[in-house]
């Protein structure tokens, strides 16, 4: 059996692709299964998606570059929930609200670990976060 991989990504669609069915072509062609994780319209008209996409890891690399010859715009989720390392002072308070577990405490060192593979890009530990370490860049 073929290695299957999770990607997690975020698609920005412009005016015009935003009644196209380019997810759904994508995931048709390269047999790809996905989780919309999170969407919405912003402030400027695009389309903002954030998805895990799960199969073949060439698969996934070519469905995200067919998208973006269509026009899609597509980061890695890790480039765009970012935590500054140098702000965080390890207080916890996004420990106990982050709904996956990216934000986790490590028990030995006593610092707080964040994974970006296991974000889901909510936004919820942005806001209680005491010295703003956390970000997301939509
Ligand atoms: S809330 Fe902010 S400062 Fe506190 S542990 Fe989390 S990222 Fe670090
Ligand atoms: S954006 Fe959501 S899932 Fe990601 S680290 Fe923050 S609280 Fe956790």
């Amino acid at each position: 059996m073929s290695e299957m991989a999770e990607s997690r990504i975020v698609l920005h669609f412009p005016k015009k692709l935003l009644d196209q069915p380019v997810i759904s072509t994508a995931i048709q062609r390269y047999h790809l299964s996905f989780n919309i994780l999170r969407a919405n319209i912003t402030q400027d008209q695009e389309g903002l998606m954030v998805l895990g996409l799960e199969g073949e890891p060439q698969s996934i690399e070519a469905a995200v570059e067919w998208m973006r010859e269509q026009g899609v715009r597509v980061r890695p989720l890790d480039k765009d929930v970012t935590r500054d390392d140098a702000r965080c002072t390890h207080c916890g308070a996004c420990v106990v609200v982050c709904p996956t577990g990216a934000l986790a405490l490590d028990l030995d060192s006593r610092e707080v670990i964040f994974d970006a593979e296991q974000c889901v890009a909510c936004g919820i530990c942005v806001p209680v976060c005491p010295p703003r370490a956390m970000s997301i860049h939509f």
